[in-house]
């Protein structure tokens, strides 16, 4: 089943501390920004990308975006000053009424078997999201005391891609911007709206490159994928 992703990739990255946007920084001679991209231009369901990108990144992310065969239309929207106005930017850059992914730049290391069981759930069910099984014992706290140890089996970390049926997303995401709420992920503000997300069961791989330890993640995960 085809699909569009949204790709938001306006970020800084503070965490990284590169002292540039972190999905230039290179995980075995190539960008963040390049593997994360070429899973969906490997991908043949995927249609098109729409990615938001600050305007004076636009040209070397061009540049780095060319080095990819049998390239796919990429659409390049302003991104904002939230991750979540960065979305809402291509949000409003898409007419069609299919099925979309949202999926962070900084995320080199998706699984294309993911993605189909992804856009397979959000077709039937409207909303989807990529999620592994907490391993550690997680407790909620408050002042640095813990108040409650909460059930393991029932707790997942979750991750990008989401994905959803088009009308669903564009309808949590203006009632988002209307109300003025932010959200840290797409699923809050479907969630929000009073419709159900559904999990579907992601890699360990699949992590966000955030500090300097991730990098070094990354190249082992590369490599092994070789
Ligand atoms: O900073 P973090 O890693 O959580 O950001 C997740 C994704 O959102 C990254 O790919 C980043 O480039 C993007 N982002 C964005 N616009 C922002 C902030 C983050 O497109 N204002």
């Amino acid at each position: 089943m085809k699909y569009t992703v949204m790709i938001p990739a306006a970020g800084s990255g503070k965490r990284m501390g590169a002292g540039q946007n972190k999905l230039f920084l290179k995980i075995g001679g190539h960008s963040i920004l390049y593997h994360t991209v070429s899973v969906f231009q490997e991908d043949p369901n995927c249609e098109e990308i729409i990615m938001a990108v600050k305007p004076e990144e636009q040209a070397v992310i061009e540049e780095i975006l060319e080095l990819h065969q049998h390239a796919k239309p990429i659409t390049f929207v302003k991104g904002g000053g939230e991750r979540q106005n960065s979305v809402a930017a291509c949000i409003s850059a898409y007419e069609e009424k299919g099925i979309v992914l949202v999926h962070d730049a900084a995320r080199p290391f998706l699984n294309s078997s993911v993605i189909t069981e992804l856009v397979r759930t959000a077709n039937e069910k409207g909303a989807a999201i990529a999620a592994v099984k907490a391993k550690d014992t997680i407790k909620y706290a408050e002042a640095g005391a813990v108040k409650e140890t909460l059930d393991r089996e029932k707790l997942w970390l979750v991750q990008t891609p989401q994905a959803f049926q088009y009308k669903l997303l564009k309808e949590a995401s203006d009632s988002a911007i209307q109300d003025g709420f932010l959200g840290t992920d797409e699923s809050m503000l479907v969630e929000r709206i009073g419709h159900e997300v559904q999990v579907v069961e992601s890699s360990y791989d699949n992590v966000k490159m955030t500090t300097q330890e991730d990098l070094a993640i990354g190249e082992i995960l590369l490599a092994r994928r070789k």
